[in-house]
C-alpha cells in the first residue's frame, strides 16, 4: 500500500473503490504471492512449504487454524524471540484481541504498515457516507473514542487494543483538521486511560459543540449506549461546568484539565439552560412524560447520523439506540477486527438488520470455510464441526450468494490461514467483490444435554419475547446467558436487565409474573428444535429461568471485564457468562425470577 493510495480522498477514494471491487480475484492473487514471498522465510511457513511460495502448494500444505495453532509462536515472539519466526516485517506490536484462549486474552501480531491499512479503510468511509447524507463534512463529530493502558510482554514489544493502537499513533493524533476529522473531543481526552474522565471530558466537549454536531456515534453500539446512560447520571455536573466556564473537579487529569480549560471559554449560562432544559426533562417527549426519548436529537439538533457497530451481538442495542436517538438515522459504517481491517458498508443508511459488508481485497487474502450445515437450518444444533480440508476453501471472488461460511485470513504480519471465527453469509456483489451479512461468531453459547444454542439462535428467540415487554413499554437493555447446570436437570438461566420506555426511564419497575413467564415460554418455542426435544420428550433440560436484575447491572459487569483487562472500545457484553466473579455479580443483583409454565411445542 502506497502512500498515494492513502491520501485517496472524495471521489478519489471513491474511484479507486470501484477498480478495488472490479478486479478482485487478481488482487488478491497478487496479495497472497507478496505474502508468500514475503514470508518465506519464517519459521511458521518454511515448517510447511520449505521456502516453496507456490499458491498451490500453500493450499494444499498449509493448516487452516484456529488461535490455538498460532498462539504458541506468538507467546515466543512475547517473550523476545524474533518476529521472524511468523512473519517477513518486524512485529511491532501485539494487538489484544476481544476473544480469549483458555481465560487469557488473545494476542494479534501487527506489523508498522498495518497502520497505513487501517488508515486506508478509515478514509474510504466518509466519501461514502458524503454520498448518502451530503454535507457530513460542514461540521463536528461527537464520537466517543477510548483508549486503554498498554500492557508490558517480556521483550518490551506493547500489548495493546487495536484502537488504542490507532488513537496513539501519530497519524491519528496529527490527523489533518480537514471537515472529516473534526472531531469534538479533544485529543487529550481520548487518550486519557481513566475510562471516567475520558467519558466525562468527551461528552462534556460534545455538550459545549452542540450545535455544530453532525455525526453522533462511538465504535460499538455498547460504548455508545454507556456513555448515553452517563451523560442521564452527570449531566447536572455538566450543566454546572458549563454555567460557570471551568471543567468540574473529576477532570484531575493535567492533560485533559488544560484541553478542557481552553474548550470552556467563559461562563455560558445561555448554553447551560438549554441543556438543564433537556436533560431534567422539561423538554419532554410527545407523549408528555419525563422521557429522556429521542433526547440525542433534541441535544445535537443537527445531528444527521449516529455511528457505531450494529450488526452481530451488537443488533440487541438498536431499539435502544432509536429509543435515545429519536429518529436520526443509525448508521453502520465498516467491519474489522484486531487480525484484520475487514471491509465496509456501501449503503450506510441501510437498515441494521440488512446491513452488508463489501470486504476489500487489498486488505488480505481472504478464503472461505463453505459452513453445510447451515444452509436453510432453523436448529439449535449447528455447531458443525465441519472437518477442515484446506483445499476445500473457497477464494473471495468465487463464494454463492446464499451460502455462509467462516472468515479465514492470510496476513502480512503472520497469520496463515486462520480462522477468524466469524460467520458470513453472501447476499450479493458489488462489481467482483461479494457482499456479506454478518450472521455471528461461531460459537455455542448454551449446552446443557445434546441442545446447543448458539448466540444467534439466543439472539432470536430473545427478540421474539421481547415484543412481549415492548407491548408494555418495557424494554429490554441487556441479556445474558448462563447454563445453570447445579441441578438435575440443568437448565437455561436469562439475566436480563428490562426499563420502562413510559416514562422516565431507571424507574423501578414492578414486574408482572404472567409477562415474564410468557417471555420464557416465547424463548423456549423459538429455540432450536434440538433443545426442544431435551426439554420435552428426554427432559434432559428443565424449564427456563428469566432473572431480572437491577438497572445498572451489565455496566458492573462491564466494569469487572474492563477491570480484568479488557478495552471499552471493543467490550462487548458476553452472551454466555462462564467466569465465576461474572456470575456471583449477576446473581447479587437480582430482583426477581421466572421460570417457564410449561413445555415448549415440539413435534418430533
Ligand atoms: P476484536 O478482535 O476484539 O477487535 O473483535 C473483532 C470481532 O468483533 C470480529 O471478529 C467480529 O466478531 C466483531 N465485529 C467487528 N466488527 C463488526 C461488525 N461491523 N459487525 C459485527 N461484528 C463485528
Amino acid at each position: 500500500m502506497d502512500g498515494k493510495t492513502l491520501e485517496y480522498k472524495g471521489e478519489a477514494a471513491l474511484k479507486e473503490l470501484e477498480q478495488l471491487t472490479m478486479k478482485t480475484s487478481e488482487i488478491q492473487r497478487n496479495i497472497l504471492k507478496e505474502i508468500l514471498t514475503r514470508n518465506a522465510a519464517t519459521e511458521y511457513l518454511n515448517k510447511y512449504m520449505n521456502g516453496s511460495v507456490d499458491v498451490k502448494k500453500y493450499k494444499k500444505m498449509v493448516p487452516v487454524i484456529t488461535y490455538e495453532g498460532i498462539h504458541p509462536y506468538i507467546q515466543r515472539i512475547a517473550n523476545g524471540e524474533s518476529s521472524s519466526i511468523i512473519s517477513g516485517q518486524s512485529i511491532t506490536e501485539l494487538l489484544i484481541s476481544s476473544g480469549t484462549s483458555s481465560g487469557e486474552p488473545r494476542l494479534m501480531p501487527s506489523i508498522a504498515e498495518d497502520l497505513d491499512r487501517r488508515t486506508y479503510l478509515y478514509n474510504l468511509i466518509m466519501p461514502i457516507m458524503n454520498r448518502y447524507i451530503p454535507g457530513l463534512d460542514k461540521g463536528k463529530a461527537m464520537h466517543l473514542l477510548f483508549v486503554k493502558r498498554e500492557m508490558p510482554t517480556p521483550s518490551g514489544l506493547a500489548a495493546r487494543p487495536v484502537l488504542t493502537s490507532y488513537y496513539k499513533s501519530k497519524r491519528f493524533r496529527c490527523r489533518a483538521a480537514d471537515s472529516f476529522n473534526d472531531l469534538t473531543s479533544p485529543n487529550e481526552a481520548i487518550l486519557c486511560t481513566d475510562v471516567h474522565q475520558s467519558m466525562y471530558c468527551q461528552l462534556l466537549a460534545g455538550l459545549i459543540h452542540r450545535h455544530h454536531v453532525l455525526r453522533v456515534g462511538a465504535v460499538f453500539a455498547s460504548a455508545l449506549l454507556r456513555s448515553i446512560h452517563f451523560l442521564e447520571r452527570h449531566w447536572a455536573d455538566f450543566v454546572i461546568d458549563i454555567r460557570l466556564g471551568r471543567p468540574g473537579s473529576i477532570v484531575s487529569d493535567p492533560a485533559c484539565r488544560a484541553a478542557m480549560c481552553k474548550l470552556l471559554t467563559g461562563p455560558n449560562p445561555a448554553l447551560a439552560d438549554e441543556v438543564q432544559q433537556i436533560c431534567n426533562g422539561s423538554d419532554s417527549d410527545e407523549k408528555g412524560g419525563r422521557s429522556w426519548r429521542g433526547v440525542l436529537r433534541r441535544l445535537w439538533p443537527e445531528a444527521r447520523c449516529i455511528e457505531a457497530v450494529l450488526t452481530g451481538s451488537m443488533a440487541q442495542y438498536v431499539p435502544a439506540l432509536e429509543f435515545y436517538g429519536g429518529g436520526i438515522p443509525l448508521v453502520c459504517t465498516m467491519y474489522a477486527s484486531s487480525e484484520c481491517y475487514f471491509g465496509v458498508n456501501l449503503c450506510p443508511l441501510s437498515d441494521p438488520a440488512e446491513v452488508t459488508y463489501t470486504l476489500l481485497p487489498n486488505m488480505a487474502y481472504f478464503e472461505f470455510l463453505p459452513l453445510q450445515r447451515w444452509l436453510g437450518q432453523s436448529s439449535g444444533c449447528r455447531d458443525d464441526e465441519d472437518v477442515v480440508d484446506g483445499e476445500n476453501l473457497v477464494d473471495l471472488a468465487d463464494v454463492k450468494p446464499g451460502l455462509y461460511y467462516e472468515l479465514v485470513i492470510t496476513t502480512f504480519s503472520g497469520l496463515h490461514r486462520y480462522r477468524v471465527g466469524d460467520v458470513l453469509q453472501v447476499v450479493g456483489f458489488h462489481n467482483q467483490a461479494p457482499q456479506f451479512k454478518f450472521i455471528c461468531r461461531r460459537n455455542v453459547v448454551l449446552s446443557i444435554d445434546s441442545d446447543k444454542t448458539n448466540e444467534e439462535d439466543l439472539y432470536k428467540s430473545i427478540t421474539a419475547a421481547k415484543r412481549l415487554l415492548e407491548a408494555r413499554d418495557l424494554l429490554l437493555v441487556e441479556y445474558t446467558s448462563y447454563a445453570d447446570t447445579l441441578m438435575i436437570p440443568g437448565h437455561y438461566v436469562l439475566f436480563w436487565e428490562i426499563v420502562c420506555t413510559a416514562n422516565v426511564m431507571n424507574t423501578v419497575i414492578s414486574f408482572d409474573t404472567e409477562l415474564l413467564q410468557a417471555c420464557c415460554s416465547v424463548v423456549e418455542d423459538s429455540l432450536g428444535y434440538v433443545y426442544r426435544r431435551c426439554r420435552t420428550h428426554d427432559n434432559s433440560v428443565g424449564p427456563l429461568e428469566i432473572r431480572v436484575v437491577e438497572i445498572g447491572t451489565f455496566e458492573a459487569l462491564m466494569d469487572l471485564f474492563i477491570g480484568q483487562g479488557g478495552s471499552i472500545n471493543q467490550y462487548k457484553t458476553p452472551r454466555c457468562i462462564e467466569s465465576s466473579d461474572a456470575l456471583q455479580l449477576l446473581n447479587s443483583r437480582v430482583m426477581a425470577s421466572f421460570f417457564s409454565p410449561h413445555e415448549p411445542i415440539w413435534n418430533p
